[in-house]
């Protein structure tokens, strides 16, 4: 038990993947991995800042971070270093104890948000887990309004469009009806009303809506942003009948929109904000902020908890990301490579419309031509995603350089008619 473990296969399998094509082991992928993700892109072995690798040594500069999580690209030297020494030291202790680095993230995410004082922190490990306690925390808005007999608060809003999650309670909220209907019945009280439509939100929320869920800019839906307008009219009706107003900021948060919430600007004090993708530089980690200390009473001792969530290498990986974007300014750097970006993509041919912020960036094809862009791009060593037939998203890492923003730019025509003569 005492000697030292050596492993020639095990450290190969890590350092380089090993002698395995690209080929071979998407075939025992399929024989092994439950089929919910259909068949996996590329098989990558290896990260270095903004570039992967692939099992047959083709490079990609990726251009999607793992779906807006690697915030600082891959092995990055500074997070690798943290998270190594992290679990050199202690690596997990369960919620009966807590570590010096859970504590400090907490005190360091409640003032980077800005959050008045008596606001709270959970620490969970992913998006939807995150968004599961801010469910719960919904549900715990039992208060009658002051205009109304006690009517119980069953009711939670959310928008047409959104993505929440997959796990139960998140995935009521989420709208896709492809994601909801097998899995019938979801928890239950939750209706969604048209996407920016301030009218239908205000007409649909009353003395039972215990909480309005809304993405500042909905990722999944394609990067559709929702006016600063919109969030204060959210806030003004939310807070006047007494339901919460609980932001998702999962993909945008982390300063993935060149702020460090997107909501920022809208100068509103949410009741929740849910955190994670980007949250620890790679590393998975969700959180929910409880703002105040009337919002951060209504979960109490027993009522919620999580094995993993908070632990000391998951929150050390998110005090590294968090303390490289704060010492190096990459927020500021976010918004210049953004624009830049962005103002390249509008003056690109076949480009119908460009939306986001910062590092967070859809764009319209004039043709239902996305996939065969995303295959396009592979080929030709670019990593992009499409969440609709004729939409890009762009999550790229935070430190993508101009140049690399450039690269994609250049490329981009040629990706465009590549995919134009598949169809
Ligand atoms: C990705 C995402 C989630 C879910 O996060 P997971 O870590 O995949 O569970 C929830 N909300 C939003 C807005 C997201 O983008």
């Amino acid at each position: 038990m005492n000697q030292i473990e050596t492993a020639p296969e095990l450290t190969e399998l890590v350092e380089t993947g090993g002698q395995t094509t690209g080929a071979q082991w998407l075939s025992r992928y399929s024989s092994s991995l439950l089929g919910v993700f259909g068949t996996p892109q590329r098989v990558l072995v290896r990260g270095a800042g903004c570039l992967v690798w692939d099992a047959d040594g083709k490079e990609y500069l990726d251009l999607l971070g793992g779906i807006a999580v690697n915030a600082l690209g891959h092995a990055h030297p500074f997070v690798t270093s943290v998270i190594s020494s992290q679990l050199a030291t202690l690596g997990h202790v369960s919620n009966f104890f807590t570590s010096p680095t859970q504590i400090a993230l907490a005190e360091k995410l409640l003032e980077l948000s800005k959050a008045p004082a008596g606001s709270k922190v959970f620490f969970a490990n992913s998006g939807t887990e995150a968004v599961e306690a801010a469910f719960k925390l919904a549900r715990r808005n039992t208060g009658a309004s002051p205009d109304s007999a006690a009517k119980p608060r069953t009711k939670i809003i959310a928008l047409e469009g959104a993505f929440h999650g997959r796990t139960m309670g998140a995935l009521a909220l989420t709208a896709k009806e492809a994601y909801r209907a097998p899995f019938a019945p979801l928890p239950g009280g939750v209706v969604h009303v048209p996407f920016g439509d301030i009218d239908a939100l205000r007409s649909a929320i009353d003395e039972t809506t215990a909480a309005v869920f809304l993405e500042p800019i909905q990722g999944e839906a394609g990067v559709r942003p929702l006016p600063a307008s919109y969030l204060k009219a959210a806030r003004e009706a939310t807070s006047a009948a007494g339901a919460l107003l609980i932001l998702d900021e999962v993909q945008t948060g982390i300063g993935r929109t060149g702020k460090w919430l997107a909501s920022e600007d809208a100068g509103i004090v949410p009741d929740a904000v849910t955190l994670a993708k980007g949250l620890g530089g790679g590393f998975p980690i969700g959180a929910l902020l409880t703002f105040g200390p009337e919002v951060s009473a209504l979960l109490s001792a027993g009522q919620h908890g999580t094995t993993f969530g908070g632990n000391p290498v998951a929150t050390a990986a998110a005090l590294a990301t968090l303390h490289v974007l704060e010492s190096q300014d990459v927020l500021a750097h976010v918004r210049k490579v953004g624009r830049h970006l962005r103002d390249g993509l509008a003056a690109t041919a076949g480009v119908t419309e460009v939306r986001g912020e910062g590092l967070l960036i859809g764009f319209d094809l004039d043709a239902d031509i996305a996939p065969a862009v995303v295959a396009a791009g592979l080929d030709a060593g670019f990593i992009v995603n499409s969440p609709g037939p004729r939409t890009i998203r762009l999550a790229p890492p935070l430190i993508l350089s101009t140049d690399q923003a450039d690269r994609f730019l250049a490329a981009l025509p040629a990706l465009l008619q590549t995919a134009k003569d598949s169809q």
